[in-house]
């Protein structure tokens, strides 16, 4: 994303100390739904992450901890955790509390205690104001994104419109560079203050889709919405002349990763409207296998034995397999007519570096 203005600090006002570490309030439940999941505030100091905080480079922003979604190759059940000890350690969860904010596993309360991240204006006026220090004089900012750990527009922002309130800020800004990555529809309900921020900003909406295979999302990510809804998301923004496009994050190696599947995924994306694609493996991080590995015992009992070896002692695919995808995304966009990139899926995800190992794509 190229700046249409740079990045001016004069914009706000002077001075604020740098980097205040997140203080946890009372953990006051918001909400509770029938079914058990609970919706707790939480108000933290900052809610811009820089580069240097989190070793990714461009800055990033969650209004929530937690999602409902509850994907199980998710890897952001690591940031709820530790959530969830840092409350502990401060005296904000008692030891029961603990245990049900961790669930019986270790990975269940990320999808049903969620933390509500309120007063998030008032943090984000800090942190805006060490963002423009930061960009000073630069014509090229280091981009905002939001969503990198959990969904910004998961169910809970329907009630509570953290993610909102930030985009308003936001759009009173010039010359940022903006990214948002989702898998809900709801980011439709917005498209007036999108439009706002893409006129004095750079804006770019991943919408997240790994299948058209609605019976295959349904296994694999337990509560998000349906292919259908999001490509209808998509076009809507489209239409609006919101720049939107589709990440494919992740393809799952001998489940998604065929010809047939991303041709269709990606033509579904075309057809409403995606001004780009992007597309990348699993990363199968430590906290995500307890999730991730039972669901494919049990679905694609087959693939459990190459699963084990590929990642064995690593998190990312083997750098051949990552090639030879990049390589059929890369086909596969030019074919379609899409901006063709370096088969670069992390966009904004961590990257690490990992080592030698055998997966074969499917054919
Ligand atoms: S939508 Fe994103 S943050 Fe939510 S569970 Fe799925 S991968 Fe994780």
């Amino acid at each position: 994303m190229n700046s249409k203005r740079a990045a001016r600090g004069d914009q706000l006002p002077l001075s604020l100390s740098d980097d205040p570490p997140n203080r946890l309030a009372a953990l006051p439940v918001l909400d509770e739904r029938l079914r058990g999941t609970k919706f707790v505030q939480l108000t933290p100091r900052s809610v811009l992450n820089s580069p240097e905080q989190t070793g990714v480079d461009f800055w990033s922003l969650n209004p929530y901890v937690g999602c409902e979604f509850g994907c199980t190759y998710c890897y952001a059940r690591y940031a709820h955790r530790y959530t969830v000890e840092r409350a502990h350690d401060a005296g904000k969860l008692t030891d029961g509390e603990f245990r049900d904010f961790r669930g019986e596993h270790g990975w269940e309360a990320f999808e049903r205690r969620i933390f509500v991240k309120e007063r998030v204006l008032d943090a984000l006026e800090a942190d805006l104001r060490r963002y423009f220090r930061a960009n000073a004089g630069s014509d090229d900012p280091t981009p905002i994104v939001i969503g990198t750990a959990t969904d910004p527009y998961q169910p809970a922002e329907r009630r509570f419109r953290i993610t909102r309130r930030v985009l308003e800020r936001l759009s009173d800004c010039d010359g940022l560079n903006v990214g948002i990555i989702t898998k809900s529809p709801l980011i439709a309900r917005d498209v007036d203050v999108l439009q706002r921020v893409q006129a004095r900003s750079d804006l770019e909406v991943h919408i997240s889709l790994i299948s058209v295979d609605a019976a295959l999302i349904r296994r694999v990510e337990a509560r998000s919405p349906t292919p259908a809804t999001r490509l209808r998301a998509l076009e809507k923004l489209a239409t609006a002349g919101v720049r939107a496009g589709l990440i494919v994050a992740p393809v799952l190696p001998g489940i998604t990763d065929d010809v047939p599947h991303l041709d269709a995924l990606f033509r579904a994306a075309r057809d409403a409207g995606a001004k780009f694609v992007h597309a990348g493996p699993l990363r199968l991080y430590p906290a995500v296998r307890d999730r991730f590995l039972p669901m494919l015992a049990e679905g694609f009992p087959d693939l459990v034995a190459r699963y084990r070896r590929a990642y064995d002692g690593r998190s990312g695919a083997p750098p051949a397999y990552a090639r030879a995808l990049a390589r059929r995304v890369k086909r596969l966009q030019a074919r379609l007519g899409f901006p063709v990139n370096d088969g670069m899926v992390d966009r904004y995800r961590p990257r690490r570096v990992p080592v030698q190992g055998s997966l074969d794509l499917k054919l």
